[in-house]
């Protein structure tokens, strides 16, 4: 009898939405099939272990109720919410050849006929491998004239800030927390979300570090910190500049290193002054003591290390908290100390040649023969309900030879909470919404605007998902995708320094395909002779890397990286972290930066001549405690992200719903407010304002702050009552970056049955 042969182990990359791109051993059995996921030991920030979300991921890979098959929606049935487990109800299976034949027709159709603008694309980090999130995708999008998409629905408004005050997203070495004695995490549920950080976060405590939390609510990092500060939501940018009034005023500041790397010290010496104390703890929920001995902790502890993460920017003042707190190191020189400094994104440091990979120089060939205009995703309801439905019923299709944007022009910035909708003619109608990477039938804000116009009976929507969704439902084609075990892609991360290639460790699944045959294929059929349409993703690799003559890469920071490298280790580090206890990689400590002035920016003349205001400064979100909207809806609500969940990831798993159960359709709130409402524990309550209503149950929650109620994020669809607690965010967007606005929602509670 011949001998089986034997299991094989690939190298893969988890390639969810999170910072730590874990580093992933996949076993193969004799006959092709995964039997077992587990983090690779030899990767130095991964080091071997899974988060609870992907440590059962063959739970998923092997779901029974994967998409497998190209599915069309059947004639006569309307698009609406689908009950779970009876989504193929609507659908009928298909060929891949007839679902690419139909979907190219009818999008050439649009375009003829509305101007291929016309045609939206929406995708986001559903995958965040290289190849995966934009490539051949981009390309197809560019060589038709489709709109771009502005994709700020995450980590924009942070992203842009970070870089108006260092010019690139560089941050300490996630290894060097280790060193740290104290660890401020703000709005950073490190537990929850980051957890390859926790390891080094320990190791330090164990050495004496304290850890600081600030969150306004108590998360699992929060609940075992040193110090859970609970700040009320919206306040951050308060709080950075009282830290900085006490600072200067007790002369805390690192002169020598503010005089060598930083610009504009002395007109935020001046802003500071304004944040004294007293005002502070009056918005932000502190004591003034409580604010003074924060800042004298921060100040005098070396190294200190800041963990900031994109929860704090999701607010109207987003961008100025962020721009606020990224100058705490700055100010306190805890850049020079290795251990010191923070980290919100690594992602600057992966110089990936996207020229190559995206080819914007395909919208030449366009019928546009230019970009085509962006659309904002953060503003998706009314990009499907609102944009160019005047226009299209006057003037008709129309090739202007200008780029337009629809609340995607970033000249916008800082215009306070400014509301999606522009006056100009932003172009056509979204007549055709192809969907991939992303469901934003649960995630985007504004749900019951997204769900109307996903209703629309003249929309064609086409969805590439591994899962029936909120989003599916709505899809007049279903197409089925690949996880990262089914496909190769090459990765960095924003929370470590290592490139990784995932190689392909299963055949699909079915008929899932990738993101790069889906469009390589979808251009063939559309007619675009472009060689690079037919490139592999072997081929993209290269590209992404830049390759060159002598097989290495010609990418900054790469330059040592080969692809047989890559192949052979899986990982490997970025240059300047090649021998991190030889030479330390310390960020900002040598100019030139990649700012207007070379320096930290504490004072942005960019701003300033556009009118803009160049410090940062605190300005109350309007949906807060102190805008107008809150005589009648009075509660600020954190519509809050689930720990075993990435977004609306994992939510339709059994086993990952159970860990996420304590808090599964609850509104957490304060006694007081549950009091004042004469609500008790375990009753059900109606959460609304003007963008619409949920029922949920009542859980009491003494940690956060009074005025404060607290959901998760979840799919509407498994949510009684179809909605999800995006029925009441909304398309308004952040002061920088146009990002979206979850943490700035107001809402009013009554207990359910009684009317408001
Ligand atoms: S979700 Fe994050 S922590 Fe979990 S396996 Fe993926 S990269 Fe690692």
């Amino acid at each position: 009898m011949a001998a089986s042969p034997p299991l094989r182990v690939i190298h893969t990359v988890c390639s969810h939405d999170c910072p730590d791109s874990c580093a992933v051993l996949v076993t193969v059995n004799e006959e092709g099939r995964a039997v077992k996921v587990e983090g690779d030991p030899s990767q130095p920030v991964t080091r071997g272990f899974l988060c609870g979300k992907v440590a059962k991921y063959l739970d998923r890979v092997y779901a029974p109720d994967r998409v497998l098959y190209p599915m069309r929606r059947k004639s006569g049935v309307a698009k609406a919410p689908l009950q779970r487990g009876h989504e193929l109800e609507a659908f009928e299976r298909v060929s891949w050849d007839e679902a690419l034949d139909a979907i190219a027709a009818r999008l050439q159709d649009t375009s003829d006929r509305y101007g291929p603008e016309s045609i939206l694309p929406y995708s986001y980090a559903g995958t965040i491998g290289v190849l995966g999130y934009g490539s051949m995708d981009r390309r197809f999008f560019h060589r038709l004239g489709g709109s771009q998409l502005d994709r700020t629905i995450c980590s924009e408004a942070g992203g842009q800030a970070w870089n108006l005050v260092y010019g690139k997203k560089f941050g300490m070495p996630t290894e060097d927390f280790r060193l740290a004695k104290l660890i401020l995490a703000w709005g950073a549920n490190i537990h929850g979300n980051n957890i390859h950080l926790w390891p080094f976060v320990e190791e330090a405590r164990r050495n004496g570090a304290r850890l600081i939390v600030i969150d306004p609510y108590r998360t699992r990092t929060a609940a075992v910190a040193d110090w859970h500060i609970a700040i009320r939501p919206g306040t951050d940018a308060a709080l950075a500049l009282g830290l900085m009034h006490v600072i200067l005023n007790e002369g805390l500041e690192d002169r020598a290193y503010i005089a060598e790397m930083t610009h504009g010290f002395e007109q935020l010496a001046e802003r500071a002054r304004e944040y004294t104390p007293q005002r502070v703890a009056a918005w932000t929920g502190m004591t003034a003591g409580e604010i003074e001995q924060l800042a004298r902790e921060y100040a005098t502890t070396r190294p200190a290390a800041l963990r900031l993460n994109y929860g704090v920017q999701r607010a109207e003042n987003g961008g100025a908290a962020v721009r606020a707190i990224a100058m705490l190191p700055a100010l306190t020189g805890a850049w020079k100390t290795r251990g010191g400094g923070g980290q919100l994104s690594t992602s600057g440091a992966f110089a990936w040649d996207k020229k190559a990979l995206e080819r914007p120089d395909l919208a030449q060939a366009s019928p546009l023969g230019r970009l085509a205009r962006l659309v904002n995703m953060s503003a998706l309801g009314q990009a499907l309900t609102e944009l160019g439905q005047a226009r299209d019923q006057g003037s008709g299709n129309s090739h202007p030879s200008e780029q337009r944007s629809f609340a995607g022009d970033p000249g916008r910035e800082q215009k306070n909470g400014s509301e999606g909708a522009t006056e100009q003619d932003d172009g056509p109608a979204v007549h055709a919404l192809f969907v991939y990477n992303s469901n934003p039938g649960a995630v985007a804000p504004n749900h019951n605007a997204v769900r109307r116009g996903l209703e629309r009976d003249d929309l064609f929507t086409v969805v590439h998902e591994q899962f029936f969704t909120d989003t599916t439902d709505y899809a007049d084609f279903v197409l089925p995708a690949t996880t990262f075990l089914e496909h190769t892609d090459v990765q960095g991360a924003y929370g470590h320094y290592f490139v990784q290639l995932s190689q392909q460790a299963i055949e699909p699944r079915g008929e899932a395909r990738s993101n790069v045959w889906l469009f390589g294929q979808l251009a063939q059929r559309m007619g675009f002779s472009e060689a690079c349409f037919r490139d592999t993703p072997e081929e993209m690799i290269r590209q992404a890397l830049a390759i060159g003559a002598d097989g290495h890469s010609t990418n900054a920071g790469m330059e040592h990286i080969t692809v047989e490298e890559l192949e052979r280790e899986g990982h490997v580090p970025l240059a300047f972290h090649s021998n991190p206890d030889v030479r330390p990689f310390l960020p900002y400590t040598a100019g030139p930066l990649a700012t207007p002035s070379g320096k930290i920016e504490f004072y942005s003349e960019a701003l300033a001549a556009a009118g803009l205001d160049p410090l940062p400064g605190f300005v109350p979100p309007v949906e807060s405690r102190w805008g107008e909207m809150a005589k009648q809806y009075p509660l600020e609500l954190l519509a809050r992200k689930s720990d075993n969940y990435m977004n609306s990831t994992f939510a339709n798993l059994p086993g990952h719903r159970k860990m996420e159960a304590r808090t599964s359709q609850r509104l957490e709130m304060h006694p007081e407010d549950a009091k004042a409402r004469g609500v008790g524990e375990g009753d059900m309550v109606r959460v609304f304002n003007d963008r619409g209503a949920i029922e949920l149950t009542a859980m009491l929650n003494a940690h956060l702050p009074a005025g404060v109620v607290a959901a998760r994020l979840d799919w509407a669809k498994l949510n009684s009552g179809g909605v999800n607690v995006n029925a009441l965010t909304s398309e308004r967007l952040t002061d920088i970056g146009g990002g979206a606005t979850f943490y700035s929602t107001l809402v009013e509670v009554r207990k359910a049955g009684n009317r408001d």
